[in-house]
């Protein structure tokens, strides 16, 4: 049997492309998200046919149990975890409501910490395994308008690091991959002209150049603990 990843937010954008591409390399694909049709549509177009599509809101504890103990009854052990899962209510901070400030840091941080203790489970009883957060350059560098938002993935900087030390020598590893502006719905209302200016390559990122980041870290049996950005060049500019 094939190994098993669970894709976070793999309905959609960044996570749907990593979907798209582990399957392809013979990976069997877990897709959550909060809405299980646009999972399912994800999974429909996978190529092969022992993936499996999970309604989860990430930053629900109990809820994120079950589906966890639920993906390991129906698809076994769980050996890579990609953390894609995002949300942004992008505003200055004096502007900004406190319901969106945690709905934000619960989805991008506390979400991930949820999802890696839940999969870390399956991990250790197997002596091994890879996740994968995904950040952002913004939580890096800053960003004005961006403070909730970059707190949340710079958060995972920190939690990324600390974990690759804790289970470390189970043989498990952590990394933080961190997307500049990449052509989703998250950056529809982006001005084009505008944010590819601000790129040393002079175009904004495609989901599919993440993915195959995405898969650099997780088969890359030496490296944990790391930050890899996938911007352009963008942070070198910032
Ligand atoms: P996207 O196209 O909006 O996709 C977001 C995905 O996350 C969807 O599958 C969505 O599905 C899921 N999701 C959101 N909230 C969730 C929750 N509470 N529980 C479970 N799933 C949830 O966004 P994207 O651009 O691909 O972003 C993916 C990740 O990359 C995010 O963490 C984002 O912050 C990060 N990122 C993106 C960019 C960029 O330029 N696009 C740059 C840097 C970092 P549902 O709505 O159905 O739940």
């Amino acid at each position: 049997m094939s190994r098993l990843c669970v894709v976070c937010g793999g309905s959609k954008g960044i996570g749907r492309a990593v979907s798209r591409l582990l399957a392809e390399k013979g990976f069997r694909v877990a897709v959550l998200s909060r809405n299980q049709d646009a999972a399912r549509a994800t999974v429909t177009s996978l190529k092969g046919v022992d993936h499996l599509a999970f309604s989860c809101d990430v930053s629900q504890e109990q809820e994120v149990q079950k589906t966890f103990e639920n993906i390991q009854k129906t698809c076994g052990n769980i050996s890579y975890l990609v953390n894609a899962a995002g949300i942004n209510k992008d505003s200055l901070l004096l502007r900004a409501r406190p319901e969106d400030m945690v709905s934000v840091l619960h989805t991008n941080l506390l979400g991930s910490m949820l999802t890696s203790r839940a999969a870390l489970r399956s991990m250790l009883r197997a002596r091994g395994g890879a996740i994968v957060n995904i950040g952002s350059v913004v939580g890096l560098k800053g960003n004005s308008g961006q403070c909730v938002y970059s707190a949340s993935k710079a958060g995972l900087e920190g939690f990324t690091r600390s974990l690759a030390k804790e289970v470390a020598s189970r043989n498990i590893r952590v990394n933080l991959l961190a997307p500049g502006f990449i052509h989703t719905d998250m950056t529809a209302g982006l001005s084009e002209e505008e944010g590819a200016r601000s790129i040393p390559l002079g175009r904004l990122g495609e989901p599919e150049e993440v993915a195959q980041a995405v898969l650099f870290l997780l088969l890359s049996p030496y490296v944990t603990g790391q930050v890899l950005a996938v911007d352009g060049g963008l942070q070198l500019a910032m």
